[in-house]
């Protein structure tokens, strides 16, 4: 029997992220305005792991997280030759025409290095200030409106940043004495991550009514477990409306940092919540710092937040393909458009968008690459040796022989000249 469509059919629902709700921070290098939070894109930031007194080398890495995606850079300013690199740092970067904002990351003399090296807070467009590492006892509020105060005066955002590796030891103390005393206390976790919330909401508050502007406070409250960052960010989120920076800190190497990052953002983004995301991956020996930003954008490009670069569809192999050819030539392909973008991001104005499909047999290779705006579609076992090429929807060709690989990209370069090029002027 026909199964009827026409009685009480409802087209279903189809997911979407949550609306957000923060206030916005401004980041701010010269004519470089990141905006943070309220209506602005989700952002992806980055952190160094250069000596910061090697200024050279550390302008060097801001510059390739820069051009790999990463809209802030995140550099250690932990002793007063690491303060005084800063604004060279700077003077190199602007001089590379790199004008991504810098944000110093401080732990225990940041009052100091903030108020001894004024170039240094000057030439920052963001403070990283941990609660948990500003002072303790009676000088702990003086060092921090140290920062603030600095914060203020050159107008800079800061990130109040928690952690529960350097949590407030005086507030977790309190909280569990506190907690002694209630009826039926709760477990020494729900303290932990109430403790973490706490820290970050009131020291927001008092960073305001020390005079910053509650639009330059972004807030982060990080956490190594996946379920344990998901809960205490609604938490956070629920309870104030800064613009938050979301993390899973201490991820991990490789395939473990990356997919424990990926659950725990993409659940936490999807609900609206996070206005700017940084993947703390432990780079694999010889891989590439640039790696954390990759992940980062690919979390916000897979949940359709932004886009960042052409996206390659590839379909995984089986035994109708017991060639490696379609595999190389995939990865041929992502690697080219990659290594294309910091130029054609500039010459070529929307080519972010592109779909290129990359398939290995006749299966669904057509269909896919007809999805694509360009798909070729490889000859599986067995199947003709030849492998026809869509261009948006339609058949243009039919590559053969030994040169695939380096025709189908010059297939790819010249549709990227056709059709992005015309925006250009
Ligand atoms: S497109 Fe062909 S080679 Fe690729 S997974 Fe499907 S059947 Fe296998």
């Amino acid at each position: 029997m026909a199964q009827d469509f026409s009685a009480a059919a409802q087209p279903m629902a189809i997911a979407a992220p949550l609306p957000r709700r923060s206030r916005q921070a401004r980041v701010v290098w010269r004519n470089n305005v990141v905006t943070v939070g309220g209506d602005a894109p989700v952002r992806v930031q980055s952190m160094t792991n250069t000596d910061t007194v090697n200024a050279v080398e550390t302008a060097i890495q801001v510059r390739e997280l820069a051009q790999a995606g990463s809209e802030m850079v995140r550099i250690t300013v932990n002793t007063p030759e690491a303060a005084a690199a800063v604004p060279y740092i700077r003077e190199q970067l602007d001089r590379m025409g790199e004008y991504v904002p810098l944000v110093g990351d401080f732990h225990y003399n940041g009052h100091r290095l903030l108020t001894e090296y004024p170039d240094c807070a000057q030439a920052l467009s963001k403070y990283r200030i941990n609660p948990g590492n500003v002072g303790k006892g009676d000088k702990k509020d003086k060092q921090f409106g140290q920062m603030i105060e600095a914060a203020a005066r050159y107008d800079k955002a800061v990130r109040i940043g928690v952690n529960w590796g350097s949590l407030d030891q005086e507030l977790m103390a309190r909280l569990m004495d506190e907690n002694s005393r209630r009826a039926q206390p709760w477990d020494t976790r729900q303290v932990m991550f109430e403790a973490l919330i706490t820290s970050a909401v009131d020291s927001a508050r008092l960073a305001e009514s020390m005079g910053l502007s509650g639009d330059n406070i972004i807030l982060s409250c990080k956490v190594s477990g996946v379920q344990d960052l998901i809960s205490v960010y609604r938490e956070l989120a629920r309870r104030c409306d800064y613009a938050l920076h979301l993390g899973l800190t201490e991820a991990g190497m490789g395939t473990k940092g990356t997919v424990a990052s990926a659950a725990a953002l993409s659940v936490l983004l999807q609900e609206g919540i996070g206005d700017t995301i940084r993947v703390s991956l432990t780079p694999q020996p010889g891989e590439a710092r640039t790696q954390e930003v990759v992940v980062a954008s690919e979390i916000l490009q897979a949940l359709g937040l932004r886009i960042f670069v052409p996206s390659v569809t590839a379909c995984p192999g089986c035994g109708r393909t017991t060639s490696t050819t379609f595999q190389e030539l995939a990865k041929r392909i992502d690697d080219y458009l990659r290594a294309q973008m910091p130029l054609w991001r500039m010459q070529y104005p929307g080519v972010e968008a592109m779909k290129v499909a990359v398939m290995g047999c006749i299966v669904n290779g057509p269909g896919e690459s007809k999805h694509a705006n360009i798909g070729i579609s490889l000859p599986g076992t067995g199947e003709a040796p030849a492998a026809p090429v869509y261009i948006d929807g339609e058949k243009a060709m039919t590559l053969r022989g030994e040169g695939i690989a380096q025709e189908f990209q010059a297939v790819v370069e010249s549709y990227v000249a056709r059709t992005y090029g015309k925006h250009v002027g």
